[in-house]
């Protein structure tokens, strides 16, 4: 936890702390509920290994001093583009709790291979919204990760800082949604793409056979058992069935039944639970937003979907021929607004280079999900 020693007569100057700080006083209460009179929480700080020797501070041109330290190396960190594994990811998940102590976290499931499904929360408890959005379901597609990673970065500073994006306050839309992310589906497909079949602990040779023995896994969207994630809901189910591989496969298989596999059905038993309003689904490639369900969705999917596309110049497309993904099922069972957003174009995986410009255009959709005024 970022925590400083302060004297307490500083500390009660709350403006001016805010000031020096600044962050919201908003959020310095939030964060400072549980502090005692000395201690002072500031988000988004990083401490080095000085400033936990430190001697109390007292005046606030020593705190200014540690802050603007502080900022480069948060801002460094915020901006950086990385590319995430099972094992990455957890090391910069650790970083938003310890730094953001308002983010909730919590593991939704495991992987075949045992590895953590990881969900982060934010947002008021008692918010009326909700917005659910998540990366990686199809394993050639982490670069979705990094996009969204980067985003809940970038989210996280701004709401400090309560910076205006796209229209919106970062704190209105805390006040007002809870979003939840789940940055990494796929934890054991994405690793087998970025590290190769040498480094998961699954049998190679039952990997090359799925893999129709190509040597490299760049083809591969299923989990490590060849189960197609996204076509793996109870929602037309039987179409994909009749027509997609009936057996594992690196793409497409639905599985022998819906909800066979342990992150299907940890991504389906969030959606029950939870019960989001709005739910966005991040995948490559096409820049098109998919957003009709056979009639399902709402008509409000038609004002966002326009909105989302003026933003990120990406085509709305209302029907598509494609069924029992995750999207399809929660648009079908809820008949609320959802929305899978093809990012980018080229060949999966995209190359990494695309990142910036795939960030930039996705940038105002993953803000504006967050907003539901007219
Ligand atoms: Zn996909």
């Amino acid at each position: 936890m970022p925590v400083i020693q302060i004297q307490p007569r500083l500390k009660q100057q709350v403006k001016k702390v805010s000031e020096v700080l600044n962050i919201h006083p908003f959020i310095l209460d939030l964060c400072n509920q549980d502090c005692t009179q000395d201690e002072l929480l500031i988000p988004g700080f990083f401490l080095n290994e000085s400033d936990f020797r430190a001697e109390r501070i007292d005046s606030f041109a020593h705190l200014e001093e540690l802050v603007k330290e502080s900022e480069k190396t948060r801002d460094n960190w915020a901006g950086e583009r990385n590319v995430y594994n099972s094992k990455i990811i957890e090391k910069d998940l650790q970083k938003i709790i310890e730094l953001f102590p308002f983010v909730r976290y919590r593991v939704i499931g495991h992987s075949v291979l045992g590895k953590p499904i990881h969900e982060l929360t934010i947002g008021d408890a008692g918010a009326p919204k909700s917005v659910h959005i998540n990366a990686s379901f199809h394993a050639n597609e982490w670069i979705t990760t990094s996009v969204l990673m980067k985003w809940c970065k970038e989210f996280l500073v701004s709401l400090c800082t309560n910076e205006k994006h796209f229209g919106l306050f970062p704190i209105e839309q805390f006040k007002q949604t809870k979003i939840s992310l789940v940055p990494l589906v796929n934890p054991d497909g994405v690793d087998l793409v970025l590290n190769g079949p040498d480094h998961v602990n699954f049998d190679t040779d039952t990997l090359l056979s799925i893999n129709e023995h190509q040597p490299d896994f760049n083809e591969w969207k299923a989990n490590i058992r060849g189960v197609d994630l996204n076509n793996q809901f109870p929602s037309f189910w039987e179409i994909e069935q009749q027509r997609k591989p009936k057996s594992p496969s690196y793409r497409d298989y639905p599985g022998y039944a819906p909800l066979t596999e342990p992150e299907a059905i940890a991504m389906s038993n969030l959606a029950e639970k939870s019960q989001f309003d709005r739910l966005l689904a991040l995948h490559t490639q096409g820049e098109e937003i998919y957003w009709g369900y056979k009639g399902f969705e709402p008509e409000q999917s038609q004002k966002t979907v326009e909105l989302f596309g003026s933003l990120s110049g990406y085509k709305p497309v209302r029907n598509l021929d494609s069924y029992a993904g995750y999207r399809d099922w929660y648009v079908h069972r809820y008949s609320k607004e959802g929305y899978t957003i093809e990012l980018g174009k080229g060949k999966n995986p995209l190359p990494f280079a695309q990142f910036e410009e795939i960030f930039q255009k996705t940038r105002g959709i993953l803000w504006t999900s967050l907003s539901f005024a007219d």
